[in-house]
């Protein structure tokens, strides 16, 4: 594999940008290689600066859902970036993609646009505060909910990843507001409501784990969840920044049937670029600026590109057959690779939930960061690299979710278990 030109732009990158990126996943280092320098993605496939070709199951970290450059999706942008590209004020785009995304989830009734994953999050807490007047949070070993201060202590894969516990840089008064539970371990929380039953303003959990490679929750440990904050009067955030529209049409809160009273997106609901949110409760909700005290807002909130992109990409997975295909192609992708580790006698753990999944080098069952982390990363980062070489792109590390699109079909799936089946022999 000639990637001659992607080595070169590394090494300017490295002097311009820290890390030689500017999201630090990006750089490989978890897996010991160097990064590929993009020029161009279409359908299920990226294209590097040298020309190669993967079947790519990266997606941008989960948003493509419609996979790259969807010509819908494009045209949407096309039509809109001829009427202006930000008006800071008002448009009816952000009420229609509003309205697409409350259809999904009903569970919304109000709804904030933001630009990322991390403003999601960060607002959500912000009102869970406002709304309980109190200061404490629960958040779970192993989810990561973006890199806002409070919010990056035990943070999962980027960070465990890079081998660092915590960030110099958050202070130690702010970090100590954030409690950590077990994930799947209702006993850790209760444990945590019981010690400060008048102090915790909300509870934020990645309803299917994604961040230390995908941990579906046990049965009843979502129900646990919504029955312990309900008895202390805390906020229930479901960050379903990843797994909306991921793990399942309705999303995480539909497919395990709970409500939660704040929900937060991002990731597919721009349509591959910049935006998040957060909604739930009208109660809640509307105590967020201007109708209420809580303050919050957003030069670039409901960018007319990212709501015609979001509303577009939704509009292509509205199809409940739409679900049953990615279903079945998942599904087939999982019992292949399962076969090939098999006869390769390369012992894996399989999790998956809807379009997300991960094939963890392990012979724990993973259900928490404590399972997860023995995973053998060496192998991993072998067969990643064996994968590369066989025109397949995984995540640059062994604690991620992969994810398909809707123009991954049975060829594509085929090709990439012939790529594991030789992947795994050399293992
Ligand atoms: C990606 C992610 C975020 C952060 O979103 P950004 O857009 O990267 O800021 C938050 N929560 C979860 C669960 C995520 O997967």
């Amino acid at each position: 594999m000639n990637i001659t030109k992607s080595i070169s732009l590394f090494q300017e990158a490295q002097k311009i940008f820290p890390g030689g990126v500017n999201s630090p996943v990006r750089a490989f280092r978890a897996v010991g290689g160097q990064p590929l320098f993009i020029e161009r993605g279409e359908g299920p496939y990226l294209f590097d600066v040298d020309g190669n070709r993967y079947i790519d199951y990266v997606l941008s970290w989960g948003p493509l859902i419609t996979g790259h450059a969807h010509p819908k999706v494009i045209e949407a942008i096309q039509q809109a970036a001829v009427k202006g590209t930000s008006y800071g004020a008002p448009s009816p785009l952000e009420i229609e993609l509003a309205k697409s995304i409350m259809d999904f989830l009903p569970n919304i009734e109000m709804i904030r646009f933001v630009n990322s994953g991390t403003e999601a999050t960060m607002s959500a807490l912000r009102l869970a505060r406002a709304y309980t007047r109190r200061e404490k949070i629960i958040k779970f070993d192993g989810c990561y909910h973006g890199h806002a201060d409070m919010l990056l202590v035990q943070a999962g894969s980027g960070v465990a990843t890079l081998g660092l516990p915590d960030s110099p840089g958050v202070p130690s008064a702010v970090a100590a507001d954030t409690l950590v539970a077990n994930f799947n371990d209702l006993e850790s929380v209760e444990a945590l409501f019981k010690k400060y039953p008048d102090q915790i303003a909300g509870l934020i959990v990645e309803p299917v784990a994604g961040n230390m490679g995908v941990v579906p929750p046990v049965d009843g440990f979502l129900e646990g969840l919504r029955k312990l904050t309900t008895e202390y009067g805390t906020v229930l955030i479901f960050d379903e920044v990843m797994t909306g529209f991921r793990v399942h049409r309705g999303s995480a809160q539909t497919l395990y049937n709970i409500k939660p009273d704040l929900t937060t997106l991002g990731k597919v609901i721009g349509g591959g670029l910049p935006v998040g949110a957060y909604g739930g409760k009208q109660e809640i909700m509307q105590m967020v600026a201007p109708l209420g005290a809580m303050y919050q807002a957003g030069t670039l909130s409901g960018n007319p590109l990212a709501m015609s992109a979001g509303i577009a990409a939704l509009e292509l997975i509205r199809d409940e057959k739409i679900w049953e295909r990615l279903e079945m192609l998942a599904g087939r992708l999982a019992a292949g690779i399962s076969s090939v580790a098999k006869s390769a006698g390369v012992p894996i753990q399989q999790t998956r939930v809807g379009t997300m999944f991960t094939n963890f080098f392990s012979e724990t069952k993973p259900v928490d960061w404590n399972t997860v982390k023995g995973a053998d990363k060496v192998r991993f980062g072998k067969f990643f690299t064996n994968m590369l070489e066989n025109g397949v792109y995984l995540a640059p590390s062994q604690f991620e979710a992969g994810f398909i699109s809707t123009l991954h079909d049975e060829n594509i799936i085929a090709a990439t278990v012939n790529a594991a089946e030789k992947s795994m022999k050399s293992l």
